[in-house]
């Protein structure tokens, strides 16, 4: 690959974002787009807990403690961050017919820093739950786990993008990879008009399965449908992120909670046209939920549904980086991209313009699909294993 002077970056996500952030800081003119306002997609509405819990494969579980690595290096380097970036740690205990020891003793074999406590001490670790709740093994407390807002991060990532040249646009409709000769050459805007680029980054989200196979590139994708309840403010402190049977749990910078679970996402009609409704007791069953497990059983009440596609490559890891057959094409689909925006923008930008492969992406490039059977997208309950947010 050689040097670009431009690149063109698709999507107003954390991934696009923090990959346009970390091209221009590497030196690359930069134009990003997206086609509404920025983290209007899937980083608008994930519960974006910052992880690598449970049991995974030795990379995947790196460039997870890579990326919380980034996240601590972008809090002590950005003051007035701890407002929406916050490292104060997360519970999880197993449901009444499982157990989360082999768990445990998976993460500590690993050096993940993991904590057992017993019911009678949740209070002292955890004050915002009520110890009742939890399993009567116990939990699983992960100190050095946390969240991210990431429409407040990607305001930050895009305003430093700006601030060292980067050209950005939003609201610009649908735009395309503009491939010719089997070479991206540059974007085509939703009106017709081109931007010329030396390369072109795909991070459209739960789109890029489609918008791949429309350049001819197939990959499987397993991206659900899926929904976070953002609840008004509470009057109740909540710190510690919680990853219970029934509901996931974590604050935001304004006061609120983000609620999510598996039952309430199977629960999401999809239409044939690809519009989606959450039905109104699974958001008064994730309210019940979370008010079960907080300490005094706070009252909770619902101020917004973000319900739309959770993107999740078919065989559940990352794919990343170049994409096979189209030269100065690069594309980025993930779950877990809270825990991975700030370090897969870096390693992309840094491959972009340096021209080395990063050894961290070795197991996550799209050319693993080369050659497969790819299946269609799974409309809702798809594959969600324990602990992969
Ligand atoms: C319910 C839920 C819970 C989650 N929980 C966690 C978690 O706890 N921890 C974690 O690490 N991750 C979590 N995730 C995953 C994480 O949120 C996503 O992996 C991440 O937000 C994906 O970012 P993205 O930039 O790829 O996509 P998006 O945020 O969807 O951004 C893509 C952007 O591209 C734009 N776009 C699309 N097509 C075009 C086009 N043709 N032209 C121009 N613009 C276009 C879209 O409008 C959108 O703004 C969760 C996700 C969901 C949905």
């Amino acid at each position: 690959m050689t040097t670009p002077t431009h690149v063109a970056v698709i999507g107003g996500g954390i991934l696009g974002v923090s990959t346009a952030a970390h091209l221009v800081r590497a030196g690359a003119r930069v134009t990003l787009l997206t086609e509404g306002s920025w983290a209007s997609g899937a980083s608008g509405r994930s519960i974006a807990w910052l992880n690598s819990s449970g049991d995974r494969s030795a990379a995947y579980h790196y460039l997870r403690i890579v990326g919380i690595d980034r996240y601590r290096s972008w809090g002590a380097h950005h003051p007035g961050s701890e407002r929406y970036l916050r490292f104060d740690g997360a519970l999880k205990w197993a449901g009444p017919d499982e157990s989360f020891r082999e768990t445990f003793d998976f993460e500590r074999r690993n050096g993940y820093d993991a904590v057992w406590v017993e019911r009678a001490d949740i209070a002292t670790i955890a004050p915002d739950v009520d110890p009742d709740s939890v399993a009567a093994e116990g939990a699983i407390f992960n100190p050095g786990e946390g969240w991210v807002s990431m429409p407040d991060l990607i305001a930050a990532l895009v305003a430093d993008a700006v601030a060292a040249g980067a050209i950005v646009h939003e609201n610009v409709g649908r735009a395309r990879v503009d491939v010719q000769d089997g070479v991206a050459i540059g974007v085509v805007l939703a009106d017709g008009s081109r931007i010329e680029a030396d390369h072109v980054v795909l991070a459209t989200g739960p789109a890029v399965p489609a918008d791949l196979a429309a350049l001819g590139v197939t990959i499987p994708d397993a991206t659900p449908a899926a929904f976070v309840l953002f609840t008004d403010p509470v009057d109740v402190p909540v710190h510690t992120v919680l990853n219970t049977p029934r509901v996931a749990v974590r604050p935001t910078p304004d006061g609120r909670l983000v609620l999510d679970a598996d039952w309430a996402e199977q629960s999401v009609r999809v239409a044939d046209d690809g519009s989606l409704t959450v039905p109104e007791e699974s958001v008064a069953g994730l309210l019940e939920e979370a008010s079960r497990v907080l300490a005094g059983h706070p009252t909770l009440t619902a101020s917004r549904v973000g319900a739309g596609l959770k993107p999740i490559p078919g065989d559940g890891d990352p794919a990343v980086g170049e994409v096979p057959g189209i030269r100065n094409l690069s594309a980025l689909f993930t779950h877990s991209g809270a825990t991975l925006g700030l370090i897969l923008g870096e390693l992309v930008a840094e491959e972009i313009v340096g021209g080395a492969p990063s050894p961290l992406l070795d197991d996550f490039r799209f050319a693993r699909f080369v050659g497969e059977t790819v299946s269609e997208p799974v409309a809702t309950g798809a594959w969600s294993p324990v602990g992969e947010d």
